[in-house]
């Protein structure tokens, strides 16, 4: 029987901590890939307490298979079961959307939640504008040079695709996975090699959302070139591995 990763159940609960204002009560889900399978929160668990057993051991071929199937929802239901490689609950609705994201290179842990500053802006007119500013260095060291954009749709499956079809063009058009993804009137996703990655990103995407929410002025973004070059400096790929480490030695 394959063990959960501590790292994830660590990385759950602080992204469940409620003085982060990221979820609340059942709200939000986590996931890891261990190469042969992964492992996903449960249906109903709570992030902030969530121990071992709260989440499900699952085989991502089975989910991903699905993403291009009609199902109803009943079919929804036993194609989740169907999907676990041990005993266990309920895959989360979501664990269509966390198989797909684990399949991109570079992702190995995938961290979505609800939080209070990030939908402040999401829940607003002209949030898809914003995807592609940033306002602060750190910013774009743990979010990545843009986030990705999902217009809303029901959660479950049909999440799953729309996300496969955004991140889709975001890798084709900046070669890499985003950091950072935004579910309109939902949510964030983070994404990251480590579970220090995904927190940062999750993290310092609430910050650049509470900037944004909370000024009287006209914002100013950092202009391209200047993501841009913050992005290539060697400087900062050494500032982003410690602040990756430093977010690790946590766990
Ligand atoms: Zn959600």
């Amino acid at each position: 029987m394959a063990d959960c990763p501590t790292a994830l159940i660590s990385l759950s609960r602080r992204l469940g901590d409620p003085s982060r204002n990221l979820v609340l009560l059942a709200e939000g889900n986590t996931s890891c890939s261990d190469g042969n399978g992964f492992w996903v929160k449960a249906s109903g668990c709570q992030l902030q307490e969530i121990e071992s057993q709260d989440f499900v051991y699952c085989d991502a071929e089975i989910l991903l298979e699905a993403l291009d199937q009609e199902l109803s929802d009943s079919e929804v239901r036993d194609v989740l079961l169907g999907s676990r490689l041990e005993e266990g609950g309920r895959p989360s609705v979501e664990a269509f959307m966390h198989a797909w994201l684990l399949s991109l290179p570079g992702v190995e842990f995938v961290g979505h939640v609800h939080p209070v500053a990030a939908l402040a802006v999401l829940c607003r007119d002209g949030a898809e504008g914003l995807c592609r500013l940033r306002y602060f260095p750190d910013e774009v060291v743990c979010c990545g040079p843009a986030t990705a954009w999902v217009p809303y749709v029901d959660p479950g499956l049909a999440l799953a695709r729309a996300v496969r079809q955004s991140v889709s063009a975001f890798v084709a058009e900046f070669g890499e996975a985003p950091k950072v993804v935004w579910l309109e009137n939902h949510g964030v996703i983070g994404l990251g090699r480590t579970p220090g990655e995904a927190e940062s990103a999750v993290l310092m995407n609430d910050k650049a959302c509470r900037v944004i929410a909370s000024g009287t002025g006209k914002l100013r973004p950092l202009t391209a070139e200047t993501v841009e070059r913050i992005r290539s400096r060697p400087d900062e790929h050494y500032r982003q591995e410690l602040l990756f480490r430093l977010q690790q030695g946590r766990t």
